[in-house]
């Protein structure tokens, strides 16, 4: 049974493996000043490489829109990246296509990914950023200049002088979609020559409405859409619409909340063989362009270019009806938002799920801990405390909102 790390008895077979492994490197490394790292440490999922992984590499491209790019099926999330070498391995392996932020790894992210390309032939690469800072994401009414800078730094830190596509980002209204100074700084960063493409990306609540119009809009050239299995009803026909329309269609949040290294009742097996599962099935999908996972370990590679160009399977529906049955009630849905209006405090109970997700299960503690505490404290977990919790029924999936709000907090304040 699916089991939430609040509540259960104890460590999975492979929290106990990862933890022992990271007391040993700990201590080689001097010791964990605080008792955090340590908890992080065996918090992260464990790399369980098979042998036959090894040398994984890209086997499909597909048109992203009208682009005139092909970009490789699986292409590269960088959150919490800060490796070149991985990045290098990754062009070896036939990625072509990297997504990126300032607001990633506190702007080395693209750092990273400006030196793991140097060398390789810019055209052969297609590189995705977005409108933010390294302190986070531009407002809707940023000045021109500001928006215009803050590309222009992007370039700098990735030492290149043009983007091929800048995502307005983390976009949750038709007012932020089309806010008029954001417009106008990339039609004078297209006219200057230094960005090709605008898009957009969304894991909001109000996601199926900001890309229906973001479609329709003919202003977006990609969007970018949180999308995994058995999830999103009205999400098909915007992609299909998007595809005719020539506008590319790149998806992310593919493993649904990547709990399977978390569940004690997933065989080793289907622990292994879950995520290209995942990746199988979002491809299998011909409205989508390709999508993008977050890689930050030099195994990941391997793991998700094993999906690549390959036909998702009977025995892929099954696992994936497996982990749906197992981790459902932990999964706070992107874009669902359900419960949302039953909080008399505006706790943002999605967005808080989230960051205990990148930092439970993506190994992304400091950005997920540094969103929690700038978190305005009027909206914060501290009202979830005694509370009688309507958020709870509210959940049309089952999940045990508070407690999973009031386990957010402590991981997300080091106190777990
Ligand atoms: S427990 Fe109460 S304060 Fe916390 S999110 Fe639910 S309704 Fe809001
Ligand atoms: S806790 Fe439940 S109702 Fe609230 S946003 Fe998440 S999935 Fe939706």
């Amino acid at each position: 049974m699916a089991k939430d790390s609040d509540s259960r008895p104890g460590l999975t077979r492979r929290d106990v493996i990862t933890s022992a492994g990271v007391l040993a490197g700990g201590l080689a490394l001097g010791g964990c000043k605080y008792g955090t790292q340590a908890y992080l440490a065996s918090k992260v999922p464990p790399a369980q490489p098979r042998p036959e992984w090894a040398d994984a590499r890209v086997h499909a491209y597909r048109p992203l829109g009208s682009t005139g790019f092909r970009i490789s099926d699986i292409s590269f999330g960088s959150a919490e990246l800060d490796n070149a070498e991985i990045v290098r391995s990754a062009v070896e392996r036939g990625i072509n296509y990297f997504d990126t932020s300032p607001d990633y790894s506190n702007a080395k992210s693209e750092r990273a990914i400006g030196e793991g390309i140097s060398g390789t032939p810019r055209d052969q690469l297609f590189l995705a950023s977005k409108f933010c800072t390294p302190n986070g994401h531009l407002p809707d009414r940023v000045a021109v200049k500001d928006a215009i800078r803050a590309v222009e730094d992007s370039l700098l830190r990735i030492g290149t002088d043009y983007l091929d596509l800048v995502h307005i980002h983390a976009v949750n209204s038709i007012e932020r979609l089309m806010a008029p100074n954001i417009h106008e700084a990339f039609d004078r960063l297209q006219e200057a020559g230094k960005v090709r493409f605008l898009g957009v990306s969304s894991h909001t609540p109000d996601l199926e409405m900001v890309m229906r119009h973001a479609v329709d809009s003919d202003r977006f050239h990609v969007i970018m859409v949180a999308y995994n299995y058995d999830y999103w009803p009205g999400i098909g026909e915007i992609f299909h619409d998007a595809h005719e329309k020539g506008v590319g269609v790149v998806a992310m949040k593919t493993l649904k909340g990547a709990f399977h290294n978390k569940l004690d009742d997933f065989s080793d097996t289907e622990q292994e063989a879950f995520s290209q599962a995942a990746l199988k099935w979002v491809l299998s999908n011909r409205d989508v362009s390709g999508l993008v996972i977050s890689i930050n370990r030099p195994d990941q590679v391997n793991e998700y270019l094993m999906a690549s160009g390959r036909p998702f399977e009977a025995s892929d529906q099954a696992l994936l009806e497996r982990y749906d049955a197992l981790a459902g009630s932990l999964y706070c849905r992107p874009g669902c938002g359900a419960c949302l209006s039953s909080c008399p405090n505006q706790v943002p109970v999605d967005d808080v799920l989230r960051w205990r997700m990148y930092s439970e299960n993506y190994g992304r503690h400091e950005e997920a801990s540094n969103r929690f505490a700038a978190l305005d404290p009027r909206r914060s977990t501290d009202g979830c405390v005694g509370c009688s919790a309507p958020c709870a029924d509210a959940c049309p999936h089952g999940l045990p909102v508070q407690e999973r709000l009031l386990g957010a907090s402590r991981i997300l304040r080091g106190r777990a």
